[in-house]
C-alpha cells in the first residue's frame, strides 16, 4: 500500500570519476514533492544554486487529504506560488449523531489537488532556475565541506548542503544514520496508514468534514467545482470501502458518483528520527519525522521547515535547524500524539461529543491548525 522510497542502499566510498557531475551546487534537494520544491524555491530566492533529484516524472500525485491550511496558503504565496483550489472555511467533526464545527477566524484554507500543487510549485521552481535530475538517491558520502549523492544509475552529484525531502520512508534519513530502529510489530499492530480517492460530485460543504467512523477517520475535502477528495486514516489493513459504508450519510452522498482518481495509499504514518541533521545533510518535511495525518498539517509544517532550513544554511548556522524544527513542530507533535492516542482508546466515541460540548476548546484547536 505504501507508495514511495523503499529503504535501501549504503554509504559508498568510491565512484567512477566519469559519472561524477563536475559542477558543485550549493544545495541538492533529494525529493521533488511539495516540501522539496518549496525548499528549492526558497534556496533560489536566496541566490543559492540548487538541484532537485526526483525519481518520478511528470506531475506527481500522492495520497493526501489535500487540505492546505491558511498558514500554508500564506507560505506558498510568499514563494510566489498560487495553486488553484476550492476555498475551505473551517473544519467539522461528525459521528452521525453529533457535529462540532469551527470556521477559521482569519484567512481561509484551500482544497488543492496534489497534482495542481505540484504543477504550481514545479513551474515556480523552473522559473527561478532550479535544476532537475531524474533519479533515485541510494548512497550519500560526506567529506570535508561537501556532500555527494549517488543515484541508482551510478551518476553522482556534489553539493555544499543536502536536504532530505524524500518523504515518510526517507532513504536519506536511513543513509545518514538518522533513522531509528523499526519497532517490533506486535500482534496488535497499531500502525496507521492512509488511503485517498477522488469522486465526481459537487461539494456539499465549504468545510473539511472529518467523519469519525467506528474504525477509521474519513476526511472529505472539496477540491473542485465537481470533485471531492475522500481520505481515510486507520490501522493497518482497514478497508476504504468498508470505512465509507460505515458512514451512511456519506455513502448516500457518494452513491453513483464516478471515481475521479484511483485509490492511493501511504504509511506507516508514524516515523521517528534520531534528529534532523547529520553534518551537511538536513531532513525536511515528512522525512524529518512524522506523527500522523489526523490534524491535516503536514504541508503547513513542511513549508515552514523548508523556509527555516534555508535561513539556517544562508546564515551558516546549520546547527540551529534542529531547534527550529522542534519549535515549528512542537504543537503538532503534542496535539497529534494525544489525538491518535484518544482515537485508539475507548475514549474514541467521546471525541465528537466532547468537541461539540466544548466549542471554545475545539475552536482553539482548529485555529492552532490554521497558523
Ligand atoms: C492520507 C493522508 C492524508 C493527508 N492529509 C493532509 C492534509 O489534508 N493536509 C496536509 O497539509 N497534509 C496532509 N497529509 C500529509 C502530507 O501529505 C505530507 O506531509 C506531505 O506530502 C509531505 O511532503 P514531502 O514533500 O515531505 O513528502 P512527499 O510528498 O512524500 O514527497 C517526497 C518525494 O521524494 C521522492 N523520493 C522518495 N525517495 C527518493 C529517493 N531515494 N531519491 C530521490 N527522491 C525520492 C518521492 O518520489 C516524492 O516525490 C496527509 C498525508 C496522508 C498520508
Amino acid at each position: 500500500m505504501t507508495e514511495s522510497g523503499e529503504v535501501v542502499g549504503e554509504v559508498i566510498g568510491e565512484v567512477d570519476a566519469s559519472s561524477v557531475d563536475s559542477e558543485v551546487v550549493d544545495v541538492i534537494v533529494v525529493g521533488g514533492g511539495p516540501i522539496g520544491l518549496a525548499a528549492a524555491i526558497n534556496a533560489r530566492m536566496h541566490g543559492l544554486t540548487t538541484l532537485v533529484i526526483e525519481p518520478r516524472g511528470g506531475t506527481i500525485d500522492k495520497a493526501c487529504g489535500e487540505g492546505v491550511m491558511p498558514g500554508a496558503v500564506e507560505e506558498l504565496a510568499a514563494l510566489g506560488v498560487h495553486p488553484s483550489g476550492r476555498m475551505i472555511a473551517g473544519i467539522s467533526y461528525q459521528n452521525g449523531k453529533r457535529t462540532a464545527e469551527h470556521r477559521f477566524s482569519g484567512n481561509a484554507a484551500l482544497g488543492v489537488r496534489r497534482t495542481e500543487l505540484h504543477r504550481a510549485l514545479a513551474e515556480r521552481a523552473a522559473e527561478l532556475g532550479v535544476r532537475f535530475e531524474h533519479g533515485k538517491v541510494d548512497a550519500i558520502e560526506q567529506q570535508g565541506g561537501a556532500v555527494s549523492a549517488q543515484l541508482v544509475d551510478g551518476r553522482t552529484f556534489e553539493a555544499r548542503w543536502m536536504l532530505g525531502c524524500d518523504g515518510l520512508l526517507s532513504a536519506v534519513r536511513e543513509l545518514v544514520g538518522l533513522a531509528t530502529r523499526p519497532r517490533r510489530v506486535r500482534h496488535n499492530d497499531s500502525r496507521r496508514f492512509g488511503i485517498r480517492q477522488h469522486f465526481e460530485v459537487a461539494p456539499w460543504t465549504d468545510l473539511v468534514e472529518v467523519h469519525w467512523a467506528p474504525n477509521a477517520e474519513v476526511y472529505i475535502t472539496p477540491v473542485g467545482d465537481n470533485e471531492v477528495g475522500v481520505a481515510v486514516l486507520g490501522r493497518r489493513g482497514f478497508s476504504f470501502e468498508e470505512a465509507l459504508a460505515s458512514v451512511p450519510a456519506l455513502a448516500e452522498r457518494l452513491r453513483g458518483a464516478e471515481p475521479a482518481s484511483s485509490a492511493r495509499g501511504a504509511g506507516p504514518l508514524l516515523q521517528n528520527t534520531r534528529g534532523q541533521r547529520a553534518g551537511r545533510v538536513l531532513l525536511v518535511g515528512d522525512a524529518a519525522g512524522y506523527v500522523d495525518a489526523i490534524t491535516g498539517e503536514g504541508i503547513r509544517l513542511g513549508l515552514a521547515e523548508a523556509r527555516a532550513v534555508i535561513e539556517c544554511i544562508v546564515a551558516d548556522e546549520p546547527e540551529r535547524y534542529e531547534r527550529e524544527w522542534r519549535r515549528i513542530t512542537r504543537d503538532f507533535r503534542m496535539l497529534t500524539t494525544g489525538l491518535v492516542a484518544a482515537a485508539n482508546s475507548p475514549l474514541r466515541s467521546a471525541i465528537v461529543p466532547l468537541a461539540a460540548r466544548l466549542p471554545h476548546l475545539f475552536g482553539r484547536i482548529v485555529e492552532s491548525l490554521a497558523r
